[in-house]
């Protein structure tokens, strides 16, 4: 311990130093020269260089003078496991919904539990070197104590859920008890971890009885816990639900009682004005997931009404879903995406900045999930969710005070070096250091192999 005078500096696990340090705090203040630091996984000051050398003596130093930190970022709809081994794999020629009934679906039906740890470690690694600390899991698990062994692989947080679903005979479908009753498994499974969060997990569309969905959301109420499930990526859920109750998915929905704050829908694109107003007055969560639906042509640039639930207050997050509509997990690329369609689709390039872009992958989005006392900002108390972008080379030549705008508009995941997990460094110069990314790419190549044939997801040409 050093010693100044009478002064004795407190001693800390770590001090993350940036050039810029992007709070997104409810001021959004920046500090130059500004240090984050860490202690027991937590952040115990967000302060200037100065201040923090003067007050604490850290075991590590981290970040620099060619660093803007910022907070860990959250991907709130991401499918861990199934064709994450089908990567760039899977044609982009396909008709609608044969992505998923030819290639995710087999795949997740042929998982093992090797392939579930796998593929859930792979999609992480891959999350945490874009600077995703936190991933709310869709819930395709075959075997969810696989995936949360990933989460811990790699250091991470996030939410886990377990598939469910009642309608139809897809893989891991069962009766309204059956399902609850892995909801519930998953939930004992999780409780006291202290990064992942249990929750409940529907596959959602008109693949759930009417029965279950009220069940699972009175479960996840009961247990003070979020609820998630698809709806309406395209207009066939709502073609379904009038069909089977005269109603539209979540003006149904609504009716039930299935609506609340406790719930985030991955999509709600084809929704009309009454729905929109049931995702307000039930201040339920809405995640977006943008490239999905354009690699699949579901019509987000002619039915864009996420654009509307901001405008009205709507709780949003951003999502990059899985591998049958999409093939990237780096949520700062898909924030990009999201600003340039609110911009483009409104003619108002004064609508929402690249500021607003990087708060709904941070804390927005934390809002959304119901964690902003958590994670999101840099903000004393919180977990020491960190992540260090490397502003030197060309991306970042000239060189702006402000980083927001080249963070969203000119770069992407590639310019993250480092990344803190609730204090633990997970990354370290572009590389995920709590796994040997050599032999998981060996592992991952023989798995896709096995995977391909094995589910007879074979190329269209074969
Ligand atoms: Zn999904």
């Amino acid at each position: 311990m050093t010693t100044y005078g009478t002064r004795v500096r407190e001693p800390v696990d770590l001090l993350i130093h940036g050039e810029t340090v992007v709070t997104m705090n409810e001021a959004r203040d920046q500090l130059t020269n500004g240090a984050v630091v860490v202690h027991d996984g937590r952040i115990v000051a967000v302060t200037t260089m100065a201040d923090a050398t003067d007050r604490f003596e850290p075991a590590t130093t981290m970040g620099g003078p060619d660093t803007a930190v910022i907070p860990g970022l959250i991907n709130a709809h991401q499918h861990l496991t199934g064709d994450r081994l089908l990567r760039s794999t899977i044609p982009d020629d396909l008709g609608l919904g044969d992505a998923l009934t030819q290639w995710a679906l087999p795949a997740h039906a042929a998982h093992t539990g090797d392939l579930d740890e796998l593929s859930a470690t792979l999609s992480l690694v891959e999350a945490a070197t874009n600077g995703i600390t936190y991933t709310v899991e869709a819930g395709t698990v075959a075997h969810p104590e696989r995936v949360l062994a990933a989460f811990d692989n790699v250091g991470v947080g996030g939410t886990l859920g377990s598939w469910g679903w009642d309608v139809g005979d897809g893989p891991h479908a069962g009766n309204v008890d059956e399902v609850i009753a892995r909801q519930d498994a998953t939930l004992r499974l999780t409780a006291g971890h202290p990064r992942v969060d249990g929750w409940v997990t529907l596959v959602g569309h008109d693949l759930m009885t009417d029965e279950l969905v009220v069940a699972a959301s009175e479960f996840a109420r009961t247990n003070n816990t979020g609820l998630t499930f698809h709806m309406s990526p395209s207009p066939a859920d709502a073609a379904a639900y009038l069909a089977r109750t005269g109603r539209r998915p979540l003006a149904h929905l609504a009716h039930l009682g299935a609506l609340g704050d406790h719930l985030a829908i991955a999509h709600a694109v084809h929704i009309d004005d009454s729905e929109i107003d049931a995702v307000l007055d039930h201040d339920v969560a809405v995640v977006s997931c943008p490239w999905a639906y354009l690699r699949l042509g579901q019509g987000i640039t002619r039915s864009f009404r996420h654009r509307q639930l901001l405008r009205g207050g709507g709780r949003l997050a951003l999502g990059c879903d899985s591998e049958n509509a999409g093939d990237s997990i780096d949520i700062l690329l898909t924030a990009r995406l999201f600003a340039g369609l609110v911009k483009d689709s409104t003619g108002d390039p004064t609508q929402f900045t690249s500021g607003q872009a990087l708060a709904l992958a941070t804390i927005d989005a934390a809002r959304a999930i119901k964690m902003h006392h958590e994670i999101g900002s840099l903000e004393v108390g919180k977990r020491a969710d960190v992540v260090i972008v490397d502003t030197t080379g060309p991306i970042w030549t000239p060189h702006a005070d402000d980083p927001i705008i080249a963070l969203v508009w000119a770069s992407d995941g590639r310019s993250v070096r480092d990344v803190v997990s609730s204090g633990r460094i997970v990354v370290r110069d572009h590389a995920c250091v709590s796994i040997d990314l050599g032999s998981l790419v060996i592992e991952a190549q023989q798995a896709h192999h096995e995977l391909v044939s094995r589910c007879g997801a074979h190329p269209r040409n074969e």
